[in-house]
């Protein structure tokens, strides 16, 4: 069996996808390519020009015009990658509680979307990548040699991302994070452009019952490993 070349990572956020990502793309040595940074990226650059979220047209408009570096991390700080725009290191900024509760707003615009999946296309077809995001499988990597859709329950999901924020050490309670994650699955699998859904030829893998060991596991037998 040869190792697939394009492996495509879906699902709805806190899921898993980025650790099981980061640690495929490592054992394979491919590009690790996490595309929910960029949607974060033209969110946080919106709220720093003072360009109102509900302005489709002008938002869309610095997703076209303003290009977003993401490269390999060059700090051990814990990132999975560093995310530039016009040569600021903006990686931590793209976690605000800011950029997450506008983000699925953001991403729903078609012309955010058309803007950025196409540069997300041209770095996956260069192969040896695993690219992470919601819509990867069904549009921006249909031809993928592997698609994997990585589920977990909301209830699950909001308590990692509890538990991940209260290791940085800040204040949160569970139930906001939890309504938070559910409101960004509404958005996110209602939406009319590129919802969240699983490829019909996705294996689906139910992060609720199997560890990130498992899951880890799993995918590696499916690329032959
Ligand atoms: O994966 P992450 O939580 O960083 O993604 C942030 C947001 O970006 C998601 O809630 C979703 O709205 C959007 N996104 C998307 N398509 C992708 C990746 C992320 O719409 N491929």
């Amino acid at each position: 069996m040869t190792t697939p070349s394009t492996i495509a990572i879906d699902g709805p956020a806190a899921s898993g996808k980025s650790t099981l990502g980061r640690r495929l793309a490592d054992s394979l040595g491919y590009l690790f390519f996490d595309t929910g940074v960029m949607y974060r990226a033209v969110t946080w650059l919106a709220l720093q020009r003072g360009v109102a979220i509900s302005d489709e047209s002008a938002v869309t408009a610095l997703a076209e015009g303003t290009p977003i570096d993401v490269a390999p991390a060059s700090r051990a700080d814990g990132r999975a990658c560093d995310v530039i725009i016009e040569g600021r290191d903006i990686t931590w900024e793209t976690r605000l509680p800011e950029v997450e509760a506008n983000v699925s707003a953001v991403s729903a615009y078609a012309g955010v979307r058309r803007a950025l999946s196409a540069q997300q296309r041209r770095i996956g077809q260069r192969g040896k990548v695993v690219m992470v995001g919601r819509d990867i499988g069904t549009v921006v990597l249909p031809e993928a040699d592997l698609k994997i859709y990585l589920d977990a329950s909301a209830e699950e999901r909001a308590r990692r991302r509890f538990d991940e924020t209260r290791a940085r050490g800040s204040e949160t309670q569970l139930d906001e994070i939890l309504s938070k994650v559910q409101e960004r699955d509404h958005i996110d699998s209602t939406r009319a452009v590129a919802p969240l859904r699983a490829a019909d030829d996705a294996v689906l893998l139910d992060s609720d019952s199997l560890s990130a060991d498992e899951v880890f596991a799993r995918v590696m037998e499916l690329c032959g490993k």
